[in-house]
């Protein structure tokens, strides 16, 4: 027996919620009836996953999956992609798009009821380093760009001191909505919107990330909590890609003192990418 057009809509927009909850399996309960007819085919839109696969059907094959055990499950894993499986240069900028085209005006965490604008990311496609940030600020929110106000300035200032220029590097955040009051994403916003980060670095494919601060890194790290003190000085190994952890720019605002260590933390960087550093002015 056929669906009536309006129960085959209401099925599909609840396939589609679903879909945004992260559920994306769907298995019918006991057997069918001998005389029943079978149902019609839903129509389930093309994910993200397979529409990058569209670009570059290498891209998502054989991945690992990434998870972040401490905080709820409310997306599927993410894949972390290998090495081997990097998008051409030229495809990297539609697969950012089509990455962007997926979240769309996105209500899949709380976060939208109170944003703005949705940062998604800046910079170069290619770049050799990126750069996760905790979440925007009001500026970021206002703009719908990632670190555009005074700790962006900073930003800017220690990646001229390592030799490059913004657009030559990939900015991001966890979280792509300002958090009211500019508070720590909780887990479930983190954890919802963490996986587009994750996608976005498959694409750009970085040699170097470097997470500004603890959310950044508890969160690339997949989850454990750890003092940034434990994590900072050494090179860790995450998403295929060296980790190197250093301050939020907006701590070596309020400290400035610091500024000298996490020099130190972007010096490890500059040497994993054979950068000199900013020439001096003759
Ligand atoms: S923070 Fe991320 S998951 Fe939450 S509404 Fe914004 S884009 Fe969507």
């Amino acid at each position: 027996m056929a669906l009536d057009p309006e129960v085959q809509r209401a099925v599909a927009a609840r396939v589609r919620y679903f879909r945004d909850l992260g559920i994306f399996d769907f298995y019918r309960r006991g057997e069918p009836l001998a005389a029943a007819e079978p149902e019609p085919p839903v129509e389930v839109p093309l994910s993200v996953t397979a529409a990058v696969a569209e670009v570059a059907p290498a891209l998502f094959e054989n991945f690992p999956s990434f998870e972040t055990p401490s905080m709820a499950r409310a997306v599927p894993p993410v894949p972390v992609i290998p090495p081997s499986a990097s998008l051409a240069p030229a495809e990297r900028a539609g697969a950012l798009q089509l990455i962007r085209d997926e979240i769309g005006d996105c209500t899949r965490c709380p976060l939208s009821a109170t944003r703005n604008k949705i940062v998604f990311g800046d910079g170069d496609p290619n770049a050799r380093l990126l750069f996760v940030g905790e979440g925007p600020g009001a500026d970021e929110d206002a703009q719908g760009l990632p670190f555009v106000g005074r700790g962006g300035q900073l930003l800017n200032n220690m990646i001229n001191a390592m030799g490059l220029k913004r657009e030559e590097v990939y900015i991001a955040n966890i979280v792509k909505c300002r958090p009211p009051q500019n508070r720590v994403p909780e887990p479930i916003e983190a954890n919802t919107c963490t996986p587009f980060l994750l996608q976005q670095i498959g694409v750009v494919r970085p040699e170097v990330i470097v997470a500004l601060g603890s959310t950044a890194a508890t969160y690339l790290l997949g989850g454990a909590k750890r003092p940034l003190s434990a994590l900072r000085g050494r090179i860790h190994e995450a998403l295929s890609t060296k980790l190197i952890i250093t301050y939020h720019p907006a701590f070596l605002l309020r400290d400035p003192s610091q500024k000298k260590e996490a020099w130190k933390d972007l010096q490890m960087a500059m040497k994993e990418l054979g950068l000199k550093g900013k020439r001096a002015e003759s």
